[in-house]
């Protein structure tokens, strides 16, 4: 049992539903992992990509981390059993060499690996992602029928800013999302009030409605945004600073009741451990963010889960990053909070599968084998035509 190829292709993504507003230039990795495994007289083939909303990791996939894939003796990638992939194992492979610390952003390369090969090994077992990872996890008991959800969108305009959010609301709510994030903090606090005043116009009022500042508030400009949100009772005030300005995350937490939400810029169990000690959070209300993808993949991720569990944080404080099928996936089999969706920004990679239905802000899981990804025409050409 083997890795027989692995092709990387950077790919440009944008923020809004209309690719033509410039978007800073954005990229993602897509992979294609071709296994000497064959179902249905075709090899299978794990479909992944990296992180929507950063940029590409191409040089680390195919300098260092596809060569040790594909390297790999004839069976030390499978399970004990040899009947399938070890995506654990595949994961120690890629790693082995790496030193501690110094993350980089080469805990996305690795975590987009890792997304193919737990598609791979699920497409092997000829079970839908959720069900084959909370087998593998011992947690097949506990997986729900479907996820809480909400949507994520909301990037500023450069034109025509308050009425073109107003209709990507519009449809996001019409597409049956009861809960949505928008943008603040490129624009001032007065613009931010108003996008926040349309926005919640759309959805059953600003308890709906999380903002997300990307990181972009320093000391006093973070405690003056959260005086001005305090009195709208938003759902979530996330990516308040710079995800390592753990003094100026404490002071707002400490001035601003309602919950906050970090962790969307922090990848390693490492810095999860600096979060629970000195961010300065309430893990009674506050929410955390990190994307799998973002953080080493599922294995990186479960580290980060004992390491704020062990902290005293539920489960539920769990709404990751990401906004597509593979979150969904692994929400579900880790009985985390919801998931972000992302249904009209960075196509054709967020949303769930063409038709997917979201009724009361609820997601139901896909069935077909692995992450589902050929349940998406206009990403599944992609792939195949990686492949
Ligand atoms: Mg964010």
């Amino acid at each position: 049992m083997r890795i027989v190829d692995i092709r990387e292709r950077s790919v440009a993504i944008s923020r809004y539903a209309d690719p033509a507003i410039p978007s800073g230039g954005l990229t993602t990795s897509m992979v294609t992992i071709v296994t000497d495994v064959v179902r249905e007289g075709r090899p299978v083939v794990g479909y992944g990509f990296g992180s929507i909303g950063r940029f590409a990791q191409g040089g680390l996939i195919r300098e260092r981390f596809a060569p040790r894939l594909l390297a790999a003796a004839d069976g030390a990638l499978a399970d004990a059993a040899g009947t399938n992939f070890d995506p654990f194992r595949a994961w120690s492979v890629m790693m082995a060499g790496e030193k501690p610390g110094g993350h980089g952003e080469r805990c996305v390369a690795v975590g987009t690996l890792d997304m193919a090969l737990w598609d791979a090994a699920a497409k092997i077992a000829g079970l839908p992602l959720h069900r084959f990872s909370a087998d593998r996890l011992g947690r097949g008991d506990s997986v729900p029928d479907r996820v809480q959800v909400y949507a994520g969108g909301g990037y500023l305009y450069p034109a025509d800013d308050l009425a073109r959010l107003a209709e990507e609301m519009r449809r996001l709510a019409d597409l049956g999302y009861t809960r949505a994030k928008i943008k603040i903090g490129a624009a001032g606090l007065v613009q931010d009030l108003r996008r926040i005043e349309t926005a919640a116009a759309q959805l059953a009022g600003p308890g709906n409605l999380a903002v997300d500042a990307m990181n972009v508030y320093e000391g006093p400009a973070a405690l003056a945004a959260a005086a001005a949100l305090a009195p709208l009772g938003l759902w979530w005030f996330e990516d308040v600073c710079d995800p390592h300005d753990f003094p100026t995350q404490t002071a707002v937490a400490a001035a601003y009741p309602g919950p906050i939400a970090a962790g969307e810029a922090l990848f390693s169990a490492a810095e999860a451990r600096l979060l629970a000690l000195h961010g300065g959070l309430r893990p009674d209300r506050d929410i955390l963010l990190f994307d799998p993808v973002h953080c080493y993949g599922l294995p990186g991720t479960l580290r980060i889960i004992e390491v704020m569990t062990a902290a005293g944080w539920p489960r539920q404080a769990f709404w990751p990053h990401g906004g597509h099928l593979f979150t969904l996936h692994v929400v579900a089999a880790l009985g985390l909070g919801g998931a972000e969706v992302n249904p009209l920004s960075f196509q054709p990679f967020g949303g769930f599968e063409d038709g997917a239905i979201v009724s009361d802000g609820f997601a139901s899981l896909p069935q077909r084998p692995g992450i589902g990804f050929e349940g998406r025409a206009e990403l599944h050409r992609l792939f195949r035509d990686l492949a």
